[in-house]
């Protein structure tokens, strides 16, 4: 049975049934679906295998990169195998702005539309043009626009029911010679008058300090969403939390950042077995000694439990969890 321990960040130990890795659109439809369940995945960076998975495993190496020089930017026409950071690094050392505000998020290009990663101010989904998908339960290959994938807060056309079968091929990007660069962050607003490489630099510094490497410390970023609450709720905690952050996102709803809500219930540093709420940032989980999928689990539903109690807020998964039949709630 194919280990799995290496092809998820998290790192907990596990094993698939068969495992294969694909090149083309063919190989993927003369291997899908072999045997059943069967997962697609990249990296692993957003995926957390919580014990042995009795399936086929297909990991996207689908490569290369077209460029095109259009009149006002440059598209790029990009194999969903290909890793997220090197593609950043090198539209930026191309001279090329718009996603340098997305440097380091691991995993490849063809995960990054299906929760739309986010980071400092950007949305992978803004500069997204087209994506490439085929549909393996019919060979069907077509594309979507970027209006047609749906693109919101970690989510995407690509996470409902009806896109169960579709596998991103390509993702199609368009950067614009006139992109205004992204500083609304806190960390980036200090840079004056920034190009795309400062940007690029500063946000590989920041998150080197705030999130643990994934090569040294096993974890899939950050473990739960910011979850929306509604205004009226907003208020009422604010009355009794009066330091609670919040961003408005429409008249009737606020963003809260869950990290906020883990760390009030008292979980930053926490650690249980070989499982810790991390230090610097409790909004990720991290193996931190040979953790098990059922500690993990484990200390995922007590963090939602206790913030349930508190705060009335449910938390909800930003990671995939996976057990031995598929998909795993919390
Ligand atoms: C240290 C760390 C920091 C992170 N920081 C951020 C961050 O700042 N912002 C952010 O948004 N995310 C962040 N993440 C999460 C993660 O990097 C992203 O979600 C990334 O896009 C996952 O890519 P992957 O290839 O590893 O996906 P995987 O984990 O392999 O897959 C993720 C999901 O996408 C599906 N999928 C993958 N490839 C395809 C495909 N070609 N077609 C159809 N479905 C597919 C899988 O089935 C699965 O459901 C972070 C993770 C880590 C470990």
């Amino acid at each position: 049975m194919p280990d799995l321990s290496q092809r998820h960040t998290f790192g907990i130990a596990s094993r698939c049934r068969v495992l294969h890795e694909f090149c083309s659109v063919q190989q993927l439809l003369d291997l899908y679906p072999r045997e059943t369940p069967c997962y697609i995945m990249g990296e692993g960076s957003n995926t957390i295998f919580t014990e042995d998975y009795d399936g086929q495993v297909l990991v996207n190496k689908i490569a290369g990169v077209e460029v095109c020089h259009e009149p006002g930017g440059v598209s790029l026409r990009v194999g969903a195998g290909e890793n997220w950071h090197t593609l950043v690094a090198y539209t930026v050392e191309q001279g090329w702005g718009g996603l340098e505000n997305l440097a380091l998020i691991p995993g490849s290009v063809g995960a990054a539309p299906i929760q739309n990663i986010g980071a400092y101010g950007l949305e992978a989904g803004e500069r997204i043009r087209e994506v490439e998908v085929v549909d393996v339960a019919t060979g069907r290959q077509f594309s979507l626009t970027q209006s047609e994938c749906r693109f919101g807060y970690r989510d995407s056309i690509f996470k409902r029911a009806e896109a169960q079968s579709w596998v991103v091929t390509y993702v199609h990007f368009w950067l614009a010679e006139d992109i205004a660069p992204v500083t609304a962050y806190a960390e980036l607003a200090a840079l004056d008058n920034p190009t795309p490489v400062d940007i690029f630099n500063k946000v590989i510094d920041v998150r080197q300090q705030k999130l643990p490497d994934p090569a040294v410390l096993g974890n899939a970023g950050s473990f739960f969403k910011n979850p929306t609450i509604t205004t009226t709720q907003y208020n009422e905690l604010k009355k009794t939390h009066p330091a609670i952050p919040g961003f408005v996102v429409s008249d009737q709803q606020v963003k809260v950042p869950a990290a906020w809500f883990i760390d009030r219930a008292g979980f930053k540093g926490q650690c249980k077995d070989g499982v810790c709420c991390y230090h610097r940032q409790p909004l990720v989980l991290v193996n931190q000694h040979h953790a098990t999928g059922q500690a993990l689990l484990a200390m995922a539903r007590a963090i939602q439990h206790k913030v349930v109690q508190l705060f009335s807020v449910t938390l909800s998964p930003e990671v995939r969890l996976l057990g031995k039949q598929g998909r795993v709630e919390l």
